[in-house]
């Protein structure tokens, strides 16, 4: 009887729905879904639990430990013992992989189904938090309908320049923040890109992505066009992506955007990995009321979309005015060192980053798509 409750006990299951009630200082959400939980295995009658932590503090460490021994006792295995291994701070730079394009490591897509519900700006962010993390980042503004990153650079009257490498002719993207930065909005034209009918907005895209010279890239962030049109499967044709995170409110109308886009990565013929979901605008505090939340939008929306189809929620952004100010300034609010935004955009960063490296270590690279169009995808 005893053998019977140990290995019921031993549940992987279980142990894990034990983990979800332990959370640690400085992170959101629980350990299990915010990826502080690296690894966990049973060998014997111990439990090896791997967790990575981003701050050195030694009182965090301690109570993570205390609390998983708690956890686990209380809610999966009152005897088992317990081993616990805490990594601190180690960004591991993500495995490379083979793409078509050369020198580039990882391409994310940053895509959203709605319009206007922050994919540019979440990409601006996260592309110079990457920088500042010390890797090299390209960042490529496709959205045809509304190309926001040079006002976001303040690059509006950035025009990149020609170079000549091994005699081909390519286009050099411009630098800020440390970041290339190449987009639809430096070209003479582009007001009209929303017109552009599918092929000509492919055409250039294609363009952009393989006639330039992007160098050695860790990852090329694409701030994709809001939609699921087959502007986006020409795109994943062209590219095999590493990745792709998805933006929305909580709003329902943005949620059955965010729900269709999922399902385009997820089509049989795409099979792009959707690496999380950020939920952005998910509540407002007035200032003179710091303790209270407003969910203009409806709350949790995103959150619980990610618990309902199992991928991995990378955080919320409040909607804050100097977010949208830093943007319209060009100075994105990463930038703004020690505010709650940047260390919201750092905090997201992060999670994205490792849910890549998990991804890259569980999953072969994405074949590029050999087919043109929505309808033959589904017909696939
Ligand atoms: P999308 O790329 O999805 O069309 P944008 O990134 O252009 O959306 O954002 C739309 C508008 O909302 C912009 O004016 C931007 O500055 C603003 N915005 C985005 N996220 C936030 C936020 N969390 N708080 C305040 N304003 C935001």
């Amino acid at each position: 009887m005893y053998l019977c409750v140990f290995i019921y006990a031993m549940d992987k299951e279980q142990l894990i729905k034990a983990l979800r009630h332990v959370f640690v200082s400085g992170t959101q959400g629980n350990i299990v879904d915010n990826g502080t939980l690296q690894n966990l295995q049973t060998v014997g009658e111990v439990v090896v639990v791997e967790l990575l932590l981003y701050s050195p503090a030694m009182h965090i460490k301690k109570k993570a430990e205390v609390d998983i021994l708690k956890a686990i006792h209380q809610y999966a295995a009152p005897k088992a013992k317990v081993k616990i291994n805490i990594q601190v701070d180690v960004q591991e730079k993500p495995k490379t992989r083979d793409t078509k394009v050369p020198g580039v490591k990882n391409v994310i897509a940053i895509a959203s189904g709605k319009g206007g519900v922050g994919k540019s700006t979440v990409a601006a962010n996260i592309a110079i938090a990457l920088a500042e993390m010390g890797f090299q980042i390209g960042l490529l503004d496709a959205d045809i309908y509304g190309p926001s990153i040079p006002v976001m650079f303040d690059m509006e009257s950035a025009r990149p320049i020609a170079v000549h490498i091994d005699g081909k002719e390519k286009i050099r993207p411009v630098d800020n923040y440390g970041v290339k930065v190449l987009s639809l909005g430096f070209f003479a034209g582009a007001n009209q890109a929303v017109v552009w009918r599918g092929p000509m907005a492919t055409k250039a895209l294609r363009q952009l992505i393989h006639d330039t010279h992007w160098g050695t890239l860790d990852f090329l962030i694409i701030d994709l066009p809001p939609g699921t049109g087959d502007i986006h499967l020409s795109l994943v044709q062209e590219l095999p992506l590493t990745g792709a995170v998805i933006v929305s409110t909580p709003q329902k109308v943005a949620l059955a955007d965010a729900r269709k886009a999922i399902a385009m990565f997820r089509l049989e013929a795409v099979k792009v990995p959707v690496l999380g979901l950020i939920e952005n605008m998910a509540y407002f505090t007035p200032e003179e009321l710091p303790n209270h939340k407003y969910y203009l939008f409806g709350k949790e929306g995103v959150q619980q979309l990610s618990t309902n189809l199992k991928i991995p929620f990378l955080g919320e952004i409040p909607i804050i005015q100097s977010i949208r100010e830093a943007a319209d300034v060009g100075r994105p609010a990463i930038l703004q060192d020690n505010t709650p935004s940047a260390e919201t955009f750092k905090y997201i960063t992060r999670n994205t980053v490792n849910q890549l490296v998990s991804r890259n270590k569980e999953l072969p690279p994405t074949e590029a798509l050999r087919i043109t169009t929505m309808a033959g995808c589904i017909a696939k």
